[in-house]
């Protein structure tokens, strides 16, 4: 599924305007889509992720590549024994319909906000639907990792970064990073690339 065909591969940054805008729907699954997609795939590799939003790659449309590494325990969600083994893969307009009471509290990164981990608290069960690829629809109860990784994607559809779901006082702890790293991805218009 890596080809290879760009030499070059860009993600947006912190600060670009593209991050922070509710990214479209997808309707119909066009070569446009599958190219898009592959390139993502190969992009989230490069750049060592565990998950790329579309927005992050410059699309502004839902779609979504995930490698979340595991299991790593023998008693998993329903949606991490059937997701984790299909790793890397893609998802087409994800949503959540419905959330768990329980919550906990992990760090996160973003490849879109380079060294900067935080703690975010979030449910810890999400029931989720999306499409593949395949026209084939996806609807399970995921905890874990994965369902941490899905939130934290599905936000970047909606424009929402992980340092807007901080507590005051952590975020306050790195709003001078944020900001540095703002002024710094302004002179290079909010983008990091990797050449192959
Ligand atoms: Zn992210």
């Amino acid at each position: 599924m890596f080809f290879k065909r760009k030499n070059k591969y860009t993600v947006y940054t912190y600060g670009a305007e593209i991050l922070r805008k509710p990214a479209a729907g997808i309707k119909e699954i066009t070569p446009e889509i599958r190219e898009i997609a592959e390139e993502m795939l190969c992009a989230m590799k490069l750049f060592d992720g565990i998950g790329l939003a579309g927005p992050q790659y410059g699309v502004s449309k839902r779609i979504v590549a995930l490698a979340v590494p595991g299991p790593d325990q023998a008693a998993v969600s329903p949606g991490e024994a059937l997701l984790l083994p299909r790793m890397p893969m893609l998802i087409i307009n994800p949503e959540i319909i419905a959330v768990s009471e329980t919550a906990d509290t992990a760090e996160e990164g973003c490849l879109s906000i380079t060294k900067i981990d935080a703690p975010v608290k979030r449910p810890q069960f999400i029931q989720f639907r999306a499409q593949t690829l395949d026209d084939e629809v996806i609807e399970c109860e995921c905890g874990g990792l994965l369902a941490r990784c899905l939130q934290h994607e599905i936000d970047h559809l909606d424009g929402i970064l992980f340092v807007d779901r901080l507590t005051e006082a952590v975020f306050s702890d790195i709003e001078s990073k944020l900001k540095r790293l703002k002024k710094n991805g302004r002179k290079k218009d909010f983008k990091k690339t990797i050449q192959v």
